[in-house]
C-alpha cells in the first residue's frame, strides 16, 4: 500500500494513525459512516491508497472503482436499503461541497431523495 498524503485525514484513518470502527474494510478500502449525516443511512467508503478526487483517476484505477462499488453494494445490503435504493455520489471540489480532499464515495439512504443538486 501506497504510504498516505501527509495530514490527510483518511489516510490517518486509513493507516490506523486514527482509529476507526469500519462498517467494512479490506487491504483496499474501508467504510465509516458520514459525521455529518445528510440521510438515515449516510456511509462513506473510502480507498486506502490516496487519490485526491475523482478528477485524478485514470484507467489504473479501474480494480480500486470496482472495489468501491463492491463495497458499496455491500453496505448497502447490511443498512437494508439495498432494495428501495439509494445514492451513490462523488463530490468533486469544493463546489461540490467537498471537504476532506481524498477520493470517497457517499452512499445516501433510508428515506425517499429528492433530484440530484
Ligand atoms: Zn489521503
Amino acid at each position: 500500500m501506497t504510504a498516505g498524503a501527509p495530514d490527510c485525514l483518511f489516510c490517518k484513518m486509513a493507516t490506523g494513525e486514527i482509529p476507526i470502527e469500519p462498517l467494512i474494510e479490506n487491504d483496499h478500502i474501508f467504510a465509516i459512516r458520514d459525521i455529518s449525516p445528510r440521510a438515515p443511512v449516510h456511509v462513506l467508503v473510502i480507498p486506502k491508497q490516496h487519490v485526491a478526487d475523482a478528477r485524478d483517476l485514470n484507467r489504473a484505477h479501474g480494480p480500486l472503482l470496482a472495489e468501491l462499488f463492491t463495497a458499496a453494494a455491500q453496505v448497502a445490503r447490511t443498512e437494508g436499503v439495498a432494495d428501495d435504493g439509494y445514492r451513490l455520489t462523488f463530490n468533486v471540489g469544493e463546489a461540490a461541497g467537498m471537504t476532506i480532499p481524498h477520493l470517497h464515495l457517499h452512499l445516501l439512504g433510508g428515506r425517499r431523495l429528492g433530484v440530484e443538486g
